[in-house]
């Protein structure tokens, strides 16, 4: 659900961090439509929609709200840059006339967000998947970028939405970054990075991963 505080704009749930409930802009059900749709557009299929997607995965703001629009005729300008500033991960930017996905693409982009400054980044994996990312190296199959975690913690909580005991690799970006892998920061919580060699990668002990942080 959408709503709009008076003071602070639109934002997602029940109550704006200033405390007032605010007035209901997109109830829930049309929020997640229209969020499938606006992420389709601006991750994985801008093309089918008819959109044009520069090198750095920007796309006309207008353009994308008209082909919103036919889609669904409900769905005006006001709603789209609701949804898109409302956003609870932030993920869209608008940047003059322009709007882009800050990360999550399955489409080919060359990103530009600031490099990476972490010597250590994480990511979580299934046990099978681990010994397997050991030996040939990580990267994403379905992503045009490989999704990395700041701590430990943050990978094995992420991957427990896929499986039931994650094991956690660690990322020596120093090394990564000194050979020609690009990472970048997206936010307080993701790095992006291109394909990454197995000589860049180790295994997490369990025991050393604070379940208890999270
Ligand atoms: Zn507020």
């Amino acid at each position: 659900m959408i709503r709009r505080c008076p003071q602070h704009g639109f934002f997602r749930g029940e109550i704006c961090e200033c405390g007032q409930t605010g007035q209901i802009v997109l109830e829930e059900s049309k929020t997640d439509q229209l969020g499938r749709l606006v992420a389709g557009a601006l991750r994985h299929f801008p093309r089918d929609l008819g959109l044009t997607m520069d090198s750095r995965g920007w796309v006309d703001l207008v353009a994308l709200e008209k082909t919103i629009h036919n889609r669904h005729r409900w769905a005006n300008q006001e709603l789209v840059r609701a949804l898109i500033q409302s956003d609870p991960k932030a993920r869209y930017e608008i940047s003059g006339t322009n709007v882009r996905a800050r990360y999550g693409h399955s489409v080919e982009v060359d990103l530009d967000h600031p490099e990476n400054q972490l010597p250590k980044l994480y990511y979580g994996a299934s046990e099978e998947e681990a010994d397997r990312i050991l030996e040939v190296g990580l990267k994403s199959a379905s992503q045009r970028y490989v999704h990395l975690s700041m701590t430990p913690e943050k990978a094995w909580h992420v991957a427990t939405f896929r499986t039931g005991n994650p094991r956690v690799i660690e990322v020596n970006a120093v090394v990564a970054q000194a050979s020609g892998v690009k990472m970048m920061k997206v936010n307080e919580d993701i790095v992006i990075s291109d394909p990454i060699p197995h000589k860049c990668l180790s295994i997490v002990l369990s025991k050393d991963i604070k379940k208890d942080l999270i």
